[in-house]
């Protein structure tokens, strides 16, 4: 078991002129190396893995993966066996050097090789090399991955008193694939709305991928644009609200996922569309130890 994630309350002027109150849960506060979503979206997975008698988990991602840090760091910490299949060829990136201090074995598909991820045979070569170990989706996602999200929720209410709120209205988070969205969803069960800023463009998938988790068309959430013309695109604006938003709120931010859906939350309180009196939970997703590559963290 991890430490609880803290609610804090987030000061920006923009939001109390706008007269809307917004608390940050720290997801990247929960510990030093296993931080962020992917923690909740890992822990079904990982039951599931227990459950089928296996003795680690492969999993699949990219050279900055937060995912594959996340998983290789819980696998080191609680003494499991861990394989990254990775997309492209070998390089040298701070997440791989920590994927490797964590004992993590990878293998580089390249980029053809990492574009079959979804074929019907993929697995097979890889189920036939390891055996032992249980295979979960990249990004942790899916059903069981939205499942673990729905601790988010219990974590955020057992908090709501020690900031003085008796109810909120509303979660705003940054989306990948959607698959955390769609835990919080289930976990309201519709009573509260739940934003989510895309980080990446229309086109890839947000929208199915949360239905196909849900399983019919549920209300309950609201999908933006927050992607600023494609992943992992940043721009001056954007690198110069994060600076401006971490000088003044003292929360470390990083610009693929937490950067951009708190400027889109700007973007929603400057367009008027967030009634004052608003009380919002703003889920701070972590990602923080793939800033090093960007920044020189
Ligand atoms: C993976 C990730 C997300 C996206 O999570 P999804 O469940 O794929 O939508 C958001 N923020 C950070 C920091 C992430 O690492």
């Amino acid at each position: 078991m991890l430490p609880q994630a803290p609610l804090q309350p987030l000061n920006l002027h923009w939001l109390t002129a706008a007269g809307i109150d917004v608390a940050i849960l720290r997801l990247d506060l929960i510990d030093p190396l296993i931080s962020g979503n992917k923690w909740f979206k890992l822990k079904h997975h990982l039951a599931a893995a227990k459950q089928a008698g296996a003795k680690g988990i492969i999993s699949l991602g990219g050279a900055h993966s937060n995912h594959l840090h996340a998983l290789a760091a819980a696998g080191r910490r609680f003494g499991f066996e861990t394989v990254g299949l990775l997309r492209g060829h070998p390089v040298e990136t701070p997440t791989v050097q920590d994927l490797q201090a964590f004992g993590m074995q990878l293998h580089w598909l390249g980029y053809a090789g990492y574009r079959a991820r979804h074929d019907a045979d993929f697995w097979t070569p890889w189920r036939e090399r390891y055996p032992q170990l249980y295979p979960v989706p990249e990004g942790g996602g899916g059903l069981d991955g939205a499942l673990g999200c729905g601790e988010i929720v219990r974590q955020a209410r057992s908090q709501l008193s020690a900031l003085g709120w008796d109810d909120y209205h509303g979660w705003w988070l940054a989306c990948g694939t959607g698959t955390t969205l769609a835990g919080l969803v289930l976990a309201e069960g519709g009573q509260r709305r739940v934003y989510g800023a895309m980080a990446v463009p229309a086109d890839h998938g947000v929208d199915g991928n949360v239905m196909d988790i849900l399983g019919v068309e549920q209300g309950g959430y609201q999908l933006l644009d927050a992607s600023r013309g494609g992943f992992a695109k940043t721009d001056p604006q954007l690198l110069a609200f994060i600076a401006q938003s971490e000088h003044e709120s003292g929360v470390p931010l990083e610009p693929l996922y937490t950067g951009k859906a708190l400027l889109a939350l700007s973007q929603a309180v400057q367009a008027g569309t967030i009634a004052r009196g608003t009380r919002l939970i703003f889920v701070h997703t972590g990602g923080l130890q793939g800033k090093r590559a960007s920044s020189g963290l």
